[in-house]
């Protein structure tokens, strides 16, 4: 089954201990898409603005992502900027230039609006409402979002999450959203809001998901090598979220299994700046990775 994501396409500027990065790619939408797209097919929603190379497009179009949702504007490209403390687990912004996406309005073409998987990645929510009011009776709605929408736009966020079936955010953001620091009961008060699932992204400690009655935790993934963490959090999902839609099954086991996928594009993610650790994984590089997740935590019986 394939997956129609809205969501930004960005230029970042980039300091971490390990290096610097001036107008990489990045963005939420671009991110999410490369990592699922080794798992199902994806359709991108997106606008980008006139200083937007060809070879970023090919690049997506290299790894099976649709890209004729993404429109061309006149103006700049979304910009953001982030700087990480020495231990990566701290991110400032320095700066968020919305640029074209602030006059964006997006008209999904006649071949997205019958997708089964919708995935609204992090951008203003109104923009993430109107792509799923484009869209047919999708069978799984999922999203994510950040402190910038939660600070300013809470009342058309709360609105969407109405309409959500799995939120998928990290620990500062799930803090935000529910007034409460403990995650458990951040988790409860957020499931109230309206997505049945949620998944909490914990940056290196990995993440924690609620769903029925259940809660399941995956580590992050130990490397030698974090360049960037930049996009994590999206190569997450977008593993996480191409996982169930390959699968075909939202049961408390295919739930699981795709926190591990989503765990396992994240750790790739964070190995190079940009794009750079996604890009032309084997298949066989992401079975093996999976498969070191499962001897991490396989402690057998007592
Ligand atoms: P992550 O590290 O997973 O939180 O995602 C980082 C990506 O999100 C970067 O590539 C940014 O371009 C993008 N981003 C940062 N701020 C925003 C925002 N306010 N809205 C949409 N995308 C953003």
């Amino acid at each position: 089954m394939s997956i129609v994501v809205v969501g930004s396409v960005a230029f970042d500027t980039v300091e971490t201990p390990y290096g610097k990065v001036e107008d990489a790619l990045g963005g939420a939408a671009t991110y999410f898409s490369v990592a699922a797209s080794y798992f199902c097919p994806v359709k991108v929603v997106a606008v980008v603005g006139d200083d937007f190379d060809d070879e970023h497009i090919e690049l997506l179009e290299r790894h099976g992502v649709e890209t004729s949702g993404i429109e061309r504007a006149a103006g700049k490209t979304f910009r953001w900027g982030g700087e990480y403390s020495l231990n990566l687990n701290e991110r400032t912004t320095t700066f968020t230039h919305l640029n074209v996406f602030e006059t964006f309005n997006p008209k999904l073409p006649e071949s997205f609006r019958q997708t089964p998987f919708v995935f609204l990645a992090n951008i203003d929510p109104e923009l993430q409402m109107s792509v799923l009011e484009q869209v047919e009776d999708p069978e799984l709605v999922a999203c994510d979002t950040m402190n910038f929408w939660i600070e300013g736009k809470a009342d058309r966020l709360e609105e969407l999450l109405q309409e959500v079936d799995v939120l998928v955010i990290n620990d500062d953001e799930a803090r935000q959203l529910s007034g409460s620091y403990n995650l458990v009961e951040a988790a409860t008060k957020i499931r109230d809001m309206g997505p049945s699932a949620l998944v909490i992204k914990r940056g290196e400690h990995g993440a924690l998901a609620f769903f029925g009655e259940e809660m399941f935790s995956a580590p992050g993934f130990p490397l030698e090598k974090v360049a960037d963490p930049t996009g994590a959090g999206d190569s997450f999902a977008g593993g996480f979220f191409g996982y169930l839609a390959r699968s075909e099954e939202q049961g408390a086991a295919a739930l699981r299994r795709a926190v591990v996928a989503g765990s396992v594009m994240a750790s790739f993610c964070v190995e190079e700046f940009s794009l750079g650790g996604l890009m032309d994984l084997a298949e066989e590089r992401i079975a093996h990775r999976y498969r070191a997740f499962q001897l991490l935590t396989d402690f057998g019986d007592l």
